[in-house]
């Protein structure tokens, strides 16, 4: 048995692990079974907390462009990482830290700082042991006082940036219990020309996980529809693992829907059996059934909400599609967000931002689409249409409101044109000086005062919040007098920095320096978000009372 001190070893912390591997191809949504899986077990009383492994040579996702890769997911400590923490956060009702999205540039970079330190007294530094440590010392610490912590390898199975990641799990499961680590393999189970689902990839998938020594003890099949009881057996036979460990993962429309789908496999239960944790777990009735009770309440309408933004890709914007989610189910509705090229403002782009009920613009770097944002916030000013920005889309409202009101042509953010003659969004101070890209914006979660009396004040319903952040720039402290002098208001401070702007003569006109989109769950909607769905209710109802009357 390794030494505390070289491997990190500790039995107390983290009782049981759940190891998901991908196969066959990714972009299965092995994140979000996990996910779900993880919610059922939480429903059942455990405390559970996930950690996502990023094979990727990135120290963490904040340079990444999320045309590639979807958006930077950012958590209360700052950290920026992968998207599919969002989801875990959201699943699971929790808070993660960086800690939770263990990167090979993070880990290689602490191995190379530790070398440079002396710290392994002139030893040769290896994948085998130092990086594989590493590597499991990542995995205990993120599930240090949870029950059960569900770990992700990104990427799939014979991937060569994700051999050292097998290779920690395989060591990792000869330190612990057997009964304390459970790998489940998620592969795609294609259907042939005649309709037949096939097994083969599935079993290549599963021969080269042996191969470096790991056997999976569940498999679960994505496929289009439920597996046949013929695949599931084929499965069992060749993977070597019991029929009744081989589940089903087949598409579903709505991904809150996947846990209910989970739970009807019966994969949760196999879990806990596994585990031997199932005499731990709540009786089924007296779980926790939230998640159930709001996924599939009653829609009594549906509303549509023009999305701003440069990419066509809802991936980019997830977390702002989800937090739309939340607070349409909290009122009961259906929002459909409607995406809207910023860039390519005509045709049917700007025919679906006239038809749209409110209109959001989202965060973003760059100055791509930036016109077509002003412009779409132009719309929304004018005609009463329910407005919420995030982030860049709260700067161009600023940007909007100083050209088109106050009349400064060309005012824009120094971000976006250097020489403007109003520089409304400038650098952060502090910033001036500073050049590394990715070290130097403002992260992570901060709180604002808002001011009594204000929109944002009800919409809160507080005397502050405290939300995420990831900027640089932000409105200049020597514009402030002249935009405050007519109906616009920053309505939420930190200190000198404004955070939330609002407008008195319009019915909701919101805009916040930070994104409120990634502290949104679905049994906790975003105010701002709520606070725009209700905005366009309230003006459905009127419109309807105007026209009876
Ligand atoms: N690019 C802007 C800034 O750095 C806005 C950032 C964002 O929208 N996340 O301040």
């Amino acid at each position: 048995m390794p030494t505390e001190s070289d491997t990190g070893y500790d039995p107390e912390l983290g009782r049981k692990f759940v190891f998901v591997t991908g196969g066959v191809m990714s972009g299965l949504g092995k994140g979000i079974t996990a996910a779900s899986t993880g919610r059922l077990l939480a429903n059942a009383g455990f405390d559970v907390t996930a950690v996502k492994i990023d094979p990727y040579l990135n120290v963490d996702a904040g340079t990444m462009n999320p045309y590639q890769h979807g958006e930077v997911y950012v958590l209360k400590d700052g950290g920026e990482v992968d998207l599919d923490l969002g989801n875990y956060e959201r699943f699971l009702g929790t808070d993660m830290t960086s800690d939770h999205n263990v990167t090979t540039g993070k880990t290689y970079q602490h191995v190379i700082e530790k070398e440079r330190a002396g710290d392994y007294l002139g030893n040769t530094v290896q994948i085998i042991p130092h990086i594989t440590d590493d590597i499991k010392r990542r995995i205990r610490e993120a599930a240090e006082g949870t029950d059960i912590c569900l770990v992700e390898v990104g990427g799939t199975v014979g991937d060569i940036e994700g051999m050292p990641y097998l290779e920690a799990l395989r060591q990792f499961s000869h330190e612990e219990d057997d009964e304390d680590v459970l790998f489940a393999h998620v592969t795609l189970i294609p259907y042939s020309q005649n309709g037949e689902q096939k097994t083969k990839p599935t079993q290549h998938s599963v021969k080269e996980l042996r191969s470096i020594g790991l056997q999976p003890d569940v498999l679960v099949g994505r496929c289009e529809d439920h597996l046949d009881a013929e695949t599931r057996e084929k499965i069992a036979l060749f993977c070597d693992v019991p029929t009744d460990a081989v589940f089903s993962n087949p598409d579903v429309e709505d991904i809150y829907h996947v846990p209910l789908m989970v739970e009807e496999e019966g994969l949760d239960e196999y879990v806990m059996e596994e585990l031997h944790v199932a005499d731990e777990a709540l009786p089924r009735g007296e779980r926790d059934s939230r998640w159930r009770d709001l996924v599939t309440r009653e829609r009594t309408g549906e509303i549509d909400i023009a999305l701003v933004g440069k990419y066509a890709f809802e991936d980019a914007y997830m977390s702002i599609h989800e937090a739309l989610k939340h607070a349409g189910i909290h009122r009961n509705v259906d929002v459909n967000a409607l995406w809207v090229d910023a860039d390519e403002m005509r045709d049917h782009h700007t025919e679906r931002l006239r038809e749209a009920d409110a209109v959001v613009v989202p965060g973003g770097f760059g100055s791509r689409g930036s016109e077509g944002k002003v412009e779409a916030i132009r719309h929304a000013r004018e005609n009463d249409v329910p407005f919420l920005g995030l982030c860049l889309g709260f700067q161009m409202a600023v940007v909007e409101y100083a050209r088109n009101v106050l009349g400064l042509e060309g005012a824009h953010s120094a971000e976006i044109d250097e020489e403007t003659p109003y520089p409304v969004i400038d650098l952060l101070p502090e910033q001036y000086d500073l050049e590394d890209l990715g070290g130097t914006m403002r992260l992570g979660a901060h709180t604002t005062d808002i001011d009594s009396g204000t929109l944002a004040h009800e919409v809160y319903d507080a005397d502050s919040c405290t939300e995420r952040h990831r900027h640089r720039y932000e409105v200049n402290p020597e514009y402030i007098d002249d935009l405050e002098a007519g109906s616009l208001t920053f309505s939420g401070r930190a200190n000198n920095r404004m955070e939330i702007v609002e407008l008195d003569d319009h019915p909701y006109f919101l805009g916040t320096q930070f994104h409120p989109e990634f502290r949104s769950r679905p049994d906790r909607a975003s105010p701002p978000f709520v606070g725009l769905v209700e905005a366009v209710l309230d003006r459905a109802d009127m419109t309807e009372r105007e026209v009876e009357a």
